[in-house]
């Protein structure tokens, strides 16, 4: 099947799924996750409407930045303090802050260009060793750390779930990031609102938007397979 084609199949049941959970299509952001994918097959889904694009790494937005105007980043793999830098201008949204030190980082590179960055704190919620994210135990200290903080805006959270043949099985960790997203939400931290609950990839999105999700992070459903080896 064809990018537009591909794009059109996960509309309708983004918006099944919507439906299901009590809310409309427009509710749900569908980010086209572009990694390893190059920028002619990105302007096709461009084309389609699909503006937000999710990157694992910052050397590859940047890469793309020039050649992809009016395209909105994201930041969804995991970031060394390194490479805030290159990326803090031009990213709408960093998805995967997992530690105090990570965030003193985005704070220190925003406020020397006077911006505030809008993050989401990564959970790692099936408590996976091959996953990146913060334990759920300790999500909220972190968060009540980074809320100190003039230039980071914490604005929701997110998580990769584990890679199961059934989606099914996930749908008991993303009910309990929905808990967790609500909770932390009516605590009334300073710099923190609860809008993005970012989880669901192309094997599970159905799922997570029926328990809760706004932003699904979609890439071999609209591309395809991913070929690493022209990286
Ligand atoms: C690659 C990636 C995705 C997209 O995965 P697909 O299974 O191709 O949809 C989503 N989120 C993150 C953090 C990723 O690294």
């Amino acid at each position: 099947m064809s990018i537009s084609e591909n794009i059109k199949d996960i509309e309708e049941k983004i918006e099944r799924a919507a439906i299901k959970s009590g809310r409309q299509r427009k509710d749900i952001l569908l980010l086209a996750v572009s990694k390893t994918v190059e920028c002619d097959r990105i302007k096709q889904a461009m084309e389609c409407g699909l503006t937000s694009l999710g990157e694992n790494k910052p050397q590859e937005i940047v890469r793309k930045y020039d050649e992809l105007p009016g395209a909105k980043w994201h930041q969804i793999g995991h970031l060394q303090t390194n490479k805030v830098k290159y990326i803090i201008d031009k990213v709408e949204l960093i998805h995967s802050v997992d530690s105090l030190k990570l965030g003193e980082e985005i704070e220190k590179r925003a406020a020397k260009l006077g911006l505030r960055a809008d993050v989401l704190v990564e959970v790692n919620i099936a408590g996976e060793e091959s996953k990146h994210g913060v334990k759920p135990e300790e999500t909220r200290a972190l968060i009540e750390e980074i809320s100190k903080f003039d230039h980071v805006r914490v604005r929701g959270l997110m998580t990769v779930a584990p890679f199961v043949p059934d989606p099914e099985e996930n749908r008991k960790y993303f009910g309990q990031m929905y808990k967790m997203f609500k909770d932390i939400g009516q605590c009334g931290y300073d710099n923190v609102s609860m809008d993005f609950l970012s989880m669901g990839m192309t094997n599970d999105y159905e799922v997570a938007i029926e328990e809760g999700a706004n932003i699904v992070r979609i890439g071999t459903g609209i591309f395809g397979a991913r070929n690493y080896d022209i990286k």
